[in-house]
């Protein structure tokens, strides 16, 4: 299946998430939150197209990795080729977290697709960035509206942060 990327897959990120993961950047975003950190990753059509079987292969290949992340971009407005990136990235045993602009409860009313995707996560950091809410003392979200939530089978178990 095809994917628009906004850059390739980073090895041993410890900024997406604890301890070494692999991130996938995802094009594409309509928010256009003021203060976005990845400007360049707005336009769907921007970044570059890649088949999900690259991914699994670099997600299969990468040493001592404790997990990975989607981010973006909006991970969720490609919800469908990520789906079989999830199911892959579970079969390995690692433990999966993605970054959205829209909040869990959006998501769980949201497309078929989208309540799939989350059903693989671990943990969904949700909401928008909010620049007069912009913190940096914060772990893994850059504003303190952003929720760092544990997900059992698409539904919230608790708030971790
Ligand atoms: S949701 Fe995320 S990627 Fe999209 S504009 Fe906002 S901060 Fe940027």
């Amino acid at each position: 299946m095809k994917i628009r990327l906004a850059g390739p897959p980073i090895i041993d990120s410890i900024v997406d998430g604890p301890g070494l993961r692999t991130t996938i950047f995802v094009q594409g975003c309509l928010r256009h939150c003021p203060g976005c950190h990845n400007p360049q990753t707005w336009d769907p059509a921007g970044g570059y197209e890649e088949d999900t079987a690259t991914i699994k292969k670099i997600i299969s290949e990468a040493k001592m990795q404790d997990g990975v992340t989607f981010s973006g971009g909006e991970p969720f407005l490609q919800a469908e080729p990520l789906i079989e990136v999830a199911a892959h990235v579970k079969k390995l045993g690692l433990n999966l977290w993605s970054f959205s602009g829209f909040k869990l409860e959006e998501l769980q009313a949201g497309t078929p697709a989208q309540r799939e995707l989350l059903r693989y996560l671990d943990v969904l950091v949700d909401g928008p960035f909010i620049l007069a809410q912009r913190s940096l003392e914060l772990y893994f979200k850059g504003s303190s509206n952003q929720r760092t939530l544990q997900l059992h089978d698409g539904q919230l178990v608790k708030q971790i942060d």
